[in-house]
């Protein structure tokens, strides 16, 4: 009989499968809480229930191959599945300052973690270095978790810091979306890593008709939407999606779908030398989301070998971002975190097949 990845399994469904039920809540805690790398090591469980698990199941979909760290602390990983297919997740630390309750400043750091969704993707953006080799498979609810869960463990980041996740690695998670959203219930169970869907952002590169339906699941999860474009005949070169789905669908989706009071709509612009930098852009921009709680952020174009587009300068981006400012949207710039590494996601993929194919 095939084994199976027990991290596929909600709580609820682990409680179907394991008796007595409190039993299912100690195994879930192991795992997503203390880390275990093996049902041997779950102390309080009885002998035969390890046995069971041992023969049913496993709990290591991933294993990594390779680690890119960078001087600003951001950190790659590449991962192999158990077909040998492999993904890339990145965790981003931010260092930041606090005064605490006796006024003493305090460092702390925040942690973002990105992961992948799919290995490879059908959408095929002209910019994107993950579509390029196309699509292999959708990732199992069981391995988009088990990224959160081994860059976790890999950095001791203790059990109850929190942490953000971001859908933004490999793949459209919209095009995944029975695992996506099963994962991030997954990701907020309290028994495991008790990560509010709140803290979750899902990525898309504009599915209008998936957004809907991401919607009316109301999980309560933030959405980015990678707009890069603003009138469709560009979008459309840039992202072939965009003849299925135009920027009006796209707009109409967002305006529908459940937004905290406190929270916007992230909106990403990758920014391309020459290609869509200019200010009539930057004011179409501000035309498309009137009346949309949103924020945007600037992306400055990674370069990666054979692409045809180019990093914009620093001066185009900052009155790119101050055009919008002045119009009153939000508007961040995204800082490069790891530049000196493979920054884009499927960059790292793509210069390991290189080194292996040199
Ligand atoms: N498929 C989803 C989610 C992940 S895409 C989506 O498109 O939204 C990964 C992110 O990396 C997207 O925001 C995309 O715009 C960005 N990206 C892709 N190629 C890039 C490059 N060469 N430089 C910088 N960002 C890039
Ligand atoms: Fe797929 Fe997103 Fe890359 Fe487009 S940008 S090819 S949707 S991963």
């Amino acid at each position: 009989m095939n084994k199976i990845n027990i991290l596929d399994l909600s709580k609820e469904e682990l409680t179907q499968i394991i008796k007595p039920s409190f039993r299912a809540k100690q195994i879930y805690q192991w795992i997503y809480q203390k880390y275990v790398n093996s049902f041997d090591e779950m102390k309080n469980i009885p002998k035969e229930l390890k046995e069971e698990l041992n023969q049913n199941f496993f709990l290591d979909p991933l294993s990594i191959i390779k680690i890119e760290q960078s001087l600003d602390g951001s950190k790659k990983y590449l991962f192999a599945l158990k077909d040998g297919q492999t993904v890339e997740s990145v965790l981003l630390p931010m260092k930041q300052e606090k005064v605490d309750e006796e006024g003493k400043l305090v460092h702390h750091t925040k942690y973002t973690i990105c992961i992948s969704s799919q290995v490879g993707c059908k959408i095929g953006c002209a910019f994107c270095l993950t579509g390029k080799d196309g699509f292999k498979r959708n990732l199992s609810a069981g391995e988009i978790t088990a990224q959160i869960l081994m860059i976790k463990r890999d950095n001791q980041i203790a059990e109850n810091r929190r942490v953000n996740i971001v859908y933004m690695g490999m793949g459209e998670p919209l095009d995944n979306l029975d695992n996506v959203s099963k994962s991030v219930r997954i990701f907020s169970d309290i028994d495991g890593l008790c990560i509010s869907t709140r803290r979750q952002t899902i990525s898309t590169s504009g599915l209008s008709s998936q957004i809907e339906k991401l919607g009316k699941m109301d999980l309560g999860v933030l959405l980015a939407i990678s707009l890069h474009a603003v009138d469709d005949e560009l979008r459309q070169k840039l992202m072939p999606i965009n003849k299925a789905y135009n920027i009006e669908s796209i707009i109409n989706a967002v305006k529908a779908f459940p937004i905290d009071a406190r929270k916007r709509v992230m909106f990403e612009y990758l920014v391309m030398k020459g290609v869509n930098d200019d200010q009539k852009s930057a004011k179409k921009l501000v035309k498309l989301l009137h009346g949309i709680k949103s924020k945007v952020n600037l992306i400055y174009f990674n370069p990666h070998h054979g692409s045809e587009f180019a990093r914009p300068s620093e001066k185009d981006v900052v009155a790119f971002q101050q055009y919008l400012v002045d119009h009153g949207v939000l508007c961040t710039i995204r800082q490069s975190k790891g530049l000196d590494i493979s920054a884009a996601c499927g960059q790292l993929k793509d210069k390991e097949q290189n080194n292996v194919n040199a």
